[in-house]
């Protein structure tokens, strides 16, 4: 948590009605949204002028998310985000620890302004651009953050069904529904008050999880025939090409979640998924392990990323098939390199 003086800062720079925007991470997920959507929710309450800027599209399955719909889309809406952004007294960085994270053009922005950064995130190694930073790996989302941040500016009280729907709705998304390792007794008692103050758990469950079209359930068969094992490293991966794609009409969020089938294989500690884009002319990847098996460095190290030990993300900017060759080799180095 912030220390005592930072905290009482902060609480004296909200007593009065101030200008505030709140940035997340390019392509949006469950926890970024959820995390900036429950602080604007909060933050109004408290007579702020509040504007959530997203760098890029948010996926479908968020659309629900209360007051979603008023976010202001930052490569589609330049204009409209630029003087939010110079004119804010504040800017909240939810759910990253480096600026680069919001992609390269709001990164070009976001580096000139002088404007001050509260900075809450659960990565390792944050960058230190922000005048307050509260930033912990122990946290298993930004949203359980923002729950203690809220409550110990002694907020408690404001946090309505909404704001509870935001921020349950990160806690389900990046818990994987309360099982990954950073679930803790605190994680289930955030929870509990937040179903007290009304939200419904199960409908929100639903609405992130029950809602696939058809073609999304096709692609993921598609996904699942690409899975491949390579068992001398307790390894799997799984290859989307643009062309597979586009036969299943693929839409932004489709692919969430696919990667961890690779995981649910006997014997495999670490695996990823390759998704094609050929507008960006990248591939897109996504790792995830178990245990010791360290997939944030391996990212950082070779695939121009980053995020947690157990799940975290990069690019290329290679051929589909040469970036899982690359992603091969280096599983041979790496085991070599632990072998000796
Ligand atoms: P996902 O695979 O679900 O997209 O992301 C897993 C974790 O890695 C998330 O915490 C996400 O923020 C992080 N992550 C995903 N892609 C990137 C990336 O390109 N760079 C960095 N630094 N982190 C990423
Ligand atoms: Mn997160």
């Amino acid at each position: 948590m912030l220390s005592t003086t930072e905290l009482t800062e902060i609480q004296s720079l909200l007593s009065t009605p101030k200008k505030i925007t709140i940035v997340c991470h390019r392509n949006p997920d469950g926890d970024a949204m959820g995390s900036s959507l429950g602080l604007l929710l909060f933050l109004k309450q408290l007579q702020h002028q509040v504007t959530f800027i997203s760098p890029n599209e948010y996926p479908d399955f968020l659309a629900w998310l209360p007051n979603a719909t008023q976010t202001v889309i930052f490569e589609r809406e330049y204009d409209k985000a630029l003087p939010l952004l110079q004119n804010s007294d504040y800017i909240f960085t939810l759910d990253f620890n480096a600026l680069h994270r919001t992609g390269d053009a709001m990164q070009k922005v976001l580096e000139t302004l002088s404007n001050p950064m509260i900075m809450i995130d659960h990565h390792q190694l944050p960058d230190s651009y922000a005048k307050y930073t509260f930033s912990d790996v122990n946290y298993g989302s930004t949203c359980q953050m923002v729950y203690d941040f809220i409550n110990a500016l002694g907020y408690n009280h404001l946090i309505n069904k909404d704001v509870a729907s935001c921020l349950y709705t990160g806690i389900v998304t990046d818990s994987g529904s309360f099982r990954f390792p950073k679930t803790t007794p605190q994680t289930h008692q955030c929870v509990a008050d937040l179903i007290d103050k009304g939200i419904n758990n199960s409908e929100i469950h639903n609405l992130l999880f029950d809602n696939s079209s058809y073609e999304r359930l096709q692609l993921l068969g598609k996904a699942l025939q690409n899975l491949r094992i390579v068992p001398q490293y307790k390894a799997s991966y799984i290859t989307l090409s643009q062309e597979e794609l586009n036969a299943f009409n693929y839409k932004k969020g489709d692919t969430e979640g696919i990667v961890n089938y690779g995981l649910s294989i006997q014997g495999v500690i670490v695996t990823a998924i390759f998704i094609e884009n050929k507008e960006e002319g990248i591939i897109k990847i996504s790792f995830r392990s178990q245990g010791n098996f360290d997939v944030n460095e391996f990212a950082r190290k070779y695939f121009n990323g980053g995020g947690h030990i157990n799940a975290a993300g990069g690019k290329s900017f290679s051929s589909l098939e040469e970036t899982v060759n690359q992603f091969i080799t280096i599983l041979a180095e790496e085991k070599e390199r632990k072998e000796k």
